[in-house]
């Protein structure tokens, strides 16, 4: 399948130009050029299939013409060797938990995805070795470090900014060795991004480094994240047979929404999307007065929602054609504070025994303020409670155990390299760290 840019100015690109490349030539965000609609047989047995499974036809509707199914088989079962299950937490009420994977966040699936086809592509079809270029603010950072993890021919390099990620995070991707390598930035997370950017930009360091990124403007990254859509539907329809299920997305870059879009629009029968904001309200807006204004983030308890300029907003124009009311028929918006998303954490666990992390919590508060008679909902809980430690004790007054598979990361040595908000310096470092 070949992958069209938003910007319209760039040459098709094939899948695998797609993903190397990251960005389109004209800086916009490749597109598949067509979506596969499923067949009715596979919505008839939906109920009766596993993750895997569903995620084998998904993943065949997207990449099927560019790499052998037995190998693409493969790729989804090593990407997704954890479970992503759907719980009931109230009437009608239903919670999809992302967070069982390595890093304990719904990153884990995209990034895993995107190693694995990156290292097909350098194993099987000649691709030069590639550089992989993140800035994080803490959860992407240790997604695609843990998900590039001894991958051959693929070296990762994760730019943080110095004392604003908490120690679980930075945990998770400076203790890790091999191919990855943690930049220690004087400055902010913006800071780190615009030093990013300023690689790709830079023709010089292209040459002699291939520059890809692994946020979720990468294809092999936010398609992936289709397929638990799927899979929540699946087991949905395995306890009632639900005819109007609504989903609510925690959203910051907007890819695992555009991810769900994109599942709708296979023919997954979902009545509509609710796009949880926390005070980065820029999608909420857009929705309510169809003008689009980005601007710089605000700090939040759900730093992983704390987006300003949303990437993937030009990919869902672009699906809906640029029509505001048309993407208001599908997608819907709601936006909390920090005191309304801590009271729900609180809220919920007192009603239902069940522990939200700030994202999560942000998406439910959408789901039971908007969910209407006959609807059934389910949110997305996109990271494991215990990566917000601090913030979640706090809310329900006692402590709780972090998992050992994250307290193991805290055990290890942190090793970094620490660098000036300095352009030159860092192209300097990564052309020696090469
Ligand atoms: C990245 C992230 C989000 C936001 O997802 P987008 O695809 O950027 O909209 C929400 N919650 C958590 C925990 C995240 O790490």
């Amino acid at each position: 399948m070949n992958y069209y840019s938003t910007n319209k100015t760039a040459p098709l690109a094939s899948f695998q130009e797609a993903v190397v490349k990251g960005l389109a030539p004209d800086k916009g965000l490749y597109m598949p050029e067509t979506i596969q609609q499923l067949s009715p047989d596979f919505f008839g047995m939906i109920a009766d299939l596993g993750l895997t499974d569903i995620a084998k036809t998904v993943a065949e509707a997207f990449f099927g013409g560019d790499i052998p199914k037995e190998q693409l088989d493969a790729i989804v079962t090593d990407t997704l060797n954890f479970d992503i299950p759907l719980k009931k937490i109230e009437e009608g009420i239903y919670v999809l938990e992302l967070f069982h994977g390595p890093t304990f966040a719904f990153k884990d699936v995209g990034a895993r995805f995107m190693a694995r086809m990156l290292s097909y592509f350098v194993k099987e079809q000649q691709q030069e070795d590639v550089k992989v270029l993140v800035a994080t603010s803490g959860d992407t950072g240790s997604a695609v470090a843990n998900g590039f993890l001894g991958v051959e021919g693929i070296q990762v390099f994760v730019l943080y900014p110095a004392g604003k990620v908490s120690h679980i995070q930075e945990a998770q991707f400076t203790t890790l060795g091999q191919n990855i390598v943690a930049l220690e930035i004087e400055g902010t997370f913006d800071d780190c991004q615009a030093l990013v950017k300023a690689s790709f930009m830079d023709e010089e360091l292209n040459r002699q480094l291939n520059l890809t990124s692994a946020n979720s403007i990468n294809v092999a990254r936010f398609l992936p994240q289709s397929f638990y859509y799927f899979h929540a539907y699946a087991q949905l329809m395995q306890q009632l047979s639900a005819e109007k299920v609504v989903f609510s997305v925690p959203s910051g870059n907007l890819g695992n929404l555009t991810a769900g879009l994109f599942a709708k629009h296979m023919g997954l029968p979902v009545h509509r999307f609710i796009a949880a904001n926390n005070r980065n309200d820029v999608f909420w807006e857009y929705l309510h007065t169809g003008k689009y204004s980005p601007r710089p983030s605000v700090q939040t308890i759900a730093n992983a929602m704390d987006v300003g300029a949303p990437s993937n907003f030009v990919r869902i124009l672009d699906l809906y054609n640029h029509d505001h009311q048309a993407v208001s028929r599908d997608i819907s918006s709601k936006r909390y504070n920090d005191e309304e998303i801590r009271t729900a954490i609180q809220n919920v666990w007192l009603t239902s025994d069940y522990l939200l992390d700030p994202h999560g919590a942000c998406a439910y508060l959408a789901l039971k303020e908007g969910l209407q008679p006959g609807e059934t909902g389910i949110f997305l809980a996109t990271a494991h409670p215990a990566k917000f430690r601090e913030t979640v004790e706090a809310c329900i007054g006692s402590t709780i155990s972090l998992p050992d598979r994250l307290a193991a990361f805290m055990q290890r040595e942190k090793e970094s390299y620490p660098l000036p908000n300095d352009f030159n310096l860092l192209k300097k470092a990564l052309i020696d760290l090469s």
